[in-house]
């Protein structure tokens, strides 16, 4: 099931990081040694009591200039308005309702979207209450007065953000078709793919109605049958900032891939893949959806009966995390494979809901552990009693054990490599839960 998405907008010093870390707690994601926004947290995925969603930060960069500022808001905010299901508008009850608030404020209103009127700071609801009243100006709603420092009213806030999240059996679930998203790094070619993708011998069905994110997702289709292509206008989208472009990158990649089925990963040939493009791919491994990785513009670097060995060789190591996935060489100008794509989607979705019956797990556990004795420790022997297949996309399974402890990683590798032997399971992660039996 796909996560909620809700985006924090705000000015600087407003509080978000604070906020942020407070909901976030551990489980922070940081895109670390990412030029420009090395010290940044983007997104996190939050757990708080019944409540799961993924909260992204959409105001990393401090302007450098008050001018710069009101635009620097309208970055931020637009990039919410097109990614997020519910919007947390942070303010500063200390430093009052400013003119930029307005203006966000107004862009927010006529966006359609839930949006969440946050008014950060307030650490004394008897101090500060009064100058809380003042927001209500804005026109967006009731302010929520919270403190992100001393993590005073953030229930309340959470109530009201969880009011927006869809029913949890929304109409995305219920739709069969695949759900694509292609992901990459800027100028990797993704516009340009989807755009060959949706060429004359294809029919595109329509740009979908319905909820407002829906309006930016591409329905194409292939040999008679239906993709969803997620957040097409995204592609298309071109900031001049760097930093900004970066962060962008990374939040349209969060929130595409968490909508998504399978995920297309573009990586340049004529660059060869990069740490930013392991950091990207490792955005759909750890959401456990089925990857296929496009090398893109194979026609613009010079080619011997090697180069396909030596791409692959190097995307291996670098993508040493995702063994899985399948690799594709195109060209998005030439036209050269991308048809090739349709038919390995078609091979990844089936293996991402792929269901394998207990009887057979079994005999492949029973058979494994024969071939392999597992590990031991201070004389205790792991023991692994039984194994069952709990949950698709991604292939989830739990394996019951003697002691958790005793059960080592490359043991669990192993076992997972023998499944793959037996069932392939191409292009899609495999989850192992492990619980212990008495
Ligand atoms: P950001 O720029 O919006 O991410 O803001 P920060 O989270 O970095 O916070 C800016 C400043 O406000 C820091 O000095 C924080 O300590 C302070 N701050 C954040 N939340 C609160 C709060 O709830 N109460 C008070 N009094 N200060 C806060
Ligand atoms: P995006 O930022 O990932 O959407 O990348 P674009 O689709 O906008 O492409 C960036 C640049 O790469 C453009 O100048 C494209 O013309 C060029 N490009 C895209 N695909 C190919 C390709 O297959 N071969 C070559 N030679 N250039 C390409």
């Amino acid at each position: 099931m796909s996560k909620p998405i809700v985006a924090i907008v705000g000015r600087p010093n407003v509080g978000k990081s604070t906020l942020f870390n407070a909901l976030a707690g551990e489980k922070i994601s940081i895109v670390k040694d990412y030029p420009g926004v090395t010290r940044d947290r983007i997104y996190a995925d939050v757990t708080w009591l019944n409540y799961q969603f993924t909260m992204i930060d959409t105001g990393g960069i401090e302007p450098e200039s008050k001018d710069l500022m009101l635009k620097h808001m309208r970055a931020q905010a637009e990039i919410a308005i097109e990614t997020a299901d519910v919007i947390l508008f942070i303010t500063d009850v200390r430093q009052g309702v400013v003119d930029s608030d307005f203006k966000v404020a107004d862009m927010l209103r006529k966006s359609g979207k839930p949006v969440i009127l946050v008014v950060n700071k307030v650490d004394s609801f008897e101090k500060f209450m009064p100058d809380v009243y003042e927001f209500y100006n804005l026109g967006i709603g009731d302010p929520v007065p919270v403190s992100g420092a001393s993590r005073l009213g953030m229930g309340d806030m959470l109530d009201e953000v969880a009011k927006h999240f869809p029913e949890s059996a929304t109409e995305e679930e219920e739709d069969e078709r695949p759900r694509v998203a292609i992901v990459g790094k800027p100028n990797v070619g993704k516009s340009s793919i989807i755009n060959r993708l949706v060429g004359e011998e294809r029919v595109i069905v329509s740009d979908i109605a319905g909820t407002t994110r829906d309006a930016i997702d591409t329905a194409i289709t292939w040999q008679d049958k239906e993709y969803v292509f997620i957040d097409t206008a995204g592609l298309r989208r071109k900031s001049k900032i760097k930093e900004e472009l970066e962060r962008y990158s990374i939040i349209r990649t969060v929130t595409a891939v968490e909508r998504a089925d399978v995920v297309i990963v573009v990586i340049d040939a004529s660059e060869g893949v990069t740490e930013q493009d392991a950091k990207i791919a490792g955005i759909a491994h750890e959401r456990g959806k089925g990857v296929i990785i496009a090398v893109n513009k194979w026609d613009a670097i010079e080619k011997n009966d090697k180069t396909i060995y030596e791409h692959t060789k190097r995307i291996r190591e670098i993508l040493s995390y995702m063994p899985y996935a399948e690799i594709v060489f195109i060209s998005a100008k030439t036209g050269q494979r991308v048809n090739k794509i349709f038919d390995i989607m078609d091979v990844v979705i089936q293996n991402h809901a792929l269901r394998v019956a207990t009887g057979v797990l079994n005999e492949i556990l029973m058979e494994a552990v024969a071939m392999q004795q597992p590990p031991s420790d201070k004389g205790k022997r792991l023991k692994l009693y039984y194994i069952t297949q709990v949950a698709i996309k991604p292939p989830t399974f739990v394996i019951f054990v003697n002691d958790k402890q005793l059960m080592h990683y490359s043991y669990t590798r192993y076992i997972e490599n023998k499944i793959r032997e037996a069932f392939g399971f191409s292009g899609t992660s495999l989850k192992f839960i492990i619980r212990e039996r008495k």
